[in-house]
C-alpha cells in the first residue's frame, strides 16, 4: 500500500508591538521574571482588558500581504483551561468569527498553501521547572498577554522539507512586514504540526496526531519524518492510528505522546464579555495597504530583471529586506550589478555566515568599488577574495587597504615576463609536455605564476605573456 502525507500546520507569530495586548506592560524579551507584569495581565481581580489597536494592525498587514478575507466584524472568545502559566485561568482569542480568513502562502515550485484562518489571541506566560537539586517549578508571567497571531493551514501540505519551507516563508514575511522578529530560539515564531497518512490518492482524510510546539526549522523537518515513520510502520503492521497530542524530543529525534486529544467543546468557548466587537473599517484596511511594503516574491522577480542577475542571486539578496536594501545601495554606487551581486553572496555572506558579523558592518560603496577594481582589471578575484575580510578587520576603504597590504596588481610586463621566464626554466618538463600539444598545461604555468606572485598579476598579461613565450620555444622547436 502506498501512503502519502497529509500535513498542516497551525503557526503562532509573536507580535512585535511595544506594549502587551490588552495592558501597557512591555513586551521586551529578556527581562527578570515577573517585571513586565500588571494587575491587568496578572488577572487580579476587576482588572479589565482594552486592546491594543496595533495588534490589529499587524493582523491587517499579514492579513493584506497573504491575500486573507478580512472581516469586518470578528469576536473575542474565552478559551478556557487550567494551566499555571495562565492565570485568568483562559486565554482570549477568536474562535468562531475570526478577523481573517483564507489567504495564501506560495513555496517554491509554484507550490501553492491554502490558509484557513489568522486569528488574533494572547500568549501565556512561561513555567520553568528547576534543573538539578532544585525541584522547585516557577511561573514567569512575562509573556503573559502578548499578542500573538494564529495562522492554520489547510491539511495541503506533503512532506517535511515542506513544512519547514512554509515556516521559512512566513518568518521571512513577517520580518519584511516588520511585525514580528521571527526568532525561533526566542519562541516568537513556533508551530504545531498536525500530520495524518492515507493511501495515496484517497480523497479521505486519515487520523491525525498533533505534534506541539515546535520552535525551529530542523526541529519540524525531524519531528515530521519521525511521525512518518512511526505512523507508516504501525498502519503497515495492521494497528491504528490513536488521535493524540504527542511533544518532540529534540534530543532523541523522536516524538512521544502527551495526551489524548481534546475537543474544542472541552474548551468551553464563549464570546468575551469584556471586550466589544472588533470592527475592522474599510478606510483603515486602506491606510494599512499604503504601509505594506515590496514583498520577497515580487522583489526577487524585480531584482533578476532589473540587475540581471540570476534567480538564485535574487533569490539569496531578497532573503531579508535589509540585504535586499544593502544590495540596492551597492548598485547604485557601483556599475556592474550582476558582479556586485555574486560578490555579496559568495564573499561577503560567507564571512558574516561564518563570523556572526553583520554585513552592514561594510560600507556598501566599499563592496561597489572592489567590483569597479575588478572591471577596471585593476585587481584580480583572487586579490578581491583576500579584500572581503580585510574589509571587516581594518573597516578601511579597499583602496587604502590594497596601499598598505601591497595588493595592488602587478601590470608591469617586463615584470611578469621575467617570472615567467624564471617559472618556464624550472619546469622543462611541462613545457616540453606542451610542446607535444598538451596545451591543457598552460593552466599550471598560471598557477605558479599566481603563487609567486600571491595573486597579484594581472591574469589577462599572464595568459598573453605565457602563450607567448610557450609558442615561442614551440617555434624554436619547430624550426
Ligand atoms: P483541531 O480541531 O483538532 O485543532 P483543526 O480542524 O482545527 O483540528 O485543524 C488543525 C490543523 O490540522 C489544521 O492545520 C488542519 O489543516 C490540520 N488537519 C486537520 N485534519 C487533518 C488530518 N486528518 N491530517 C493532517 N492534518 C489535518
Ligand atoms: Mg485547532
Ligand atoms: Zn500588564
Amino acid at each position: 500500500m502506498q501512503l502519502e502525507a497529509v500535513i498542516g500546520l497551525e503557526t503562532h507569530i509573536e507580535l512585535s508591538t511595544k506594549s502587551k495586548m490588552f495592558c501597557s506592560c512591555s513586551t521586551d524579551f529578556g527581562a527578570k521574571p515577573n517585571h513586565h507584569t500588571c494587575p491587568v495581565c496578572l488577572a487580579l481581580p476587576g482588572a479589565l482588558p482594552v486592546m491594543n489597536k496595533q495588534t490589529v494592525e499587524y493582523g491587517i498587514k499579514l492579513a493584506l500581504a497573504l491575500g486573507c478575507s478580512i472581516h469586518s466584524v470578528s469576536r473575542f472568545d474565552r478559551k478556557q483551561y487550567f494551566y499555571p502559566d495562565l492565570p485568568k485561568g483562559y486565554q482570549i482569542s477568536q474562535y468562531e468569527y475570526p478577523a481573517f480568513t483564507g489567504g495564501t502562502v506560495m513555496l517554491s515550485g509554484d507550490r501553492k498553501i491554502n490558509l484557513t484562518r489568522i486569528h488574533i489571541e494572547e500568549d501565556a506566560g512561561k513555567n520553568i521547572h528547576g534543573a538539578g537539586a532544585d525541584n522547585h517549578s516557577y511561573v514567569d508571567l512575562n509573556r503573559a498577554g502578548v499578542p500573538l497571531l494564529e495562522m492554520v493551514t489547510e491539511p495541503e501540505i506533503r512532506t517535511p522539507e515542506e513544512a519547514s519551507e512554509f515556516l521559512r516563508r512566513i518568518r521571512q514575511i513577517v520580518r519584511y512586514l516588520r511585525i514580528s522578529d521571527g526568532n525561533m530560539e526566542q519562541g516568537s515564531l513556533r508551530c504545531d504540526a498536525n500530520i495524518s497518512l492515507r493511501p495515496k490518492s484517497s480523497g479521505k482524510l486519515g487520523k491525525k496526531v498533533e505534534i506541539k510546539n515546535i520552535n525551529s526549522f530542523k526541529h519540524v523537518e525531524k519531528a515530521l519524518k519521525f511521525e512518518i515513520k512511526r505512523q507508516r510502520d504501525l498502519i503497515l503492521g495492521g494497528g491504528t492510528i490513536t488521535q493524540e497530542t504527542r511533544l518532540f524530543n529534540a534530543h532523541e529525534s523522536v516524538t512521544y505522546a502527551m495526551r489524548s486529544k481534546e475537543d474544542s467543546f472541552e474548551y468551553r468557548y464563549f464570546p468575551e464579555p469584556d471586550l466589544p466587537l472588533l470592527n475592522i473599517a474599510e478606510e483603515w484596511i486602506r491606510k494599512v495597504s499604503e504601509t505594506i511594503p515590496e514583498l520577497p516574491d515580487e522583489k526577487r522577480r524585480r531584482f533578476a530583471e532589473q540587475y540581471g542577475i540570476t534567480d538564485y542571486d535574487a533569490g539569496v539578496l531578497t532573503d531579508l529586506s535589509e540585504l535586499a536594501d544593502y544590495y540596492e545601495a551597492c548598485c547604485k554606487k557601483g556599475r556592474n550589478s550582476a558582479q556586485i551581486a555574486h560578490l555579496i553572496s559568495t564573499e561577503l555572506l560567507a564571512i558574516t555566515k561564518k563570523t556572526g558579523m553583520e554585513f552592514s558592518a561594510v560600507k556598501p560603496e566599499y563592496v561597489a568599488r572592489i567590483s569597479d577594481l575588478i572591471d577596471e582589471n585593476l585587481i584580480s578575484i583572487k586579490i578581491a577574495k583576500q579584500l572581503f575580510p580585510l574589509l571587516f578587520e581594518t573597516r578601511d576603504d579597499p583602496d587604502n587597504i590594497i596601499k598598505t597590504k601591497g595588493l595592488i596588481q602587478i601590470s608591469d610586463s617586463s615584470e611578469i615576463e621575467k617570472i615567467i621566464e624564471s617559472i618556464l626554466e624550472g619546469n622543462k618538463g611541462n613545457v616540453e609536455k606542451f610542446k607535444a600539444g598538451k596545451t591543457k598545461i598552460l593552466g599550471f604555468f598560471v598557477g605558479q605564476v599566481m603563487k609567486e606572485t600571491k595573486g597579484k598579476a594581472n591574469p589577462k598579461l599572464v595568459n598573453r605573456i605565457l602563450i607567448e613565450k610557450l609558442s615561442a620555444v614551440s617555434d624554436e622547436f619547430d624550426g
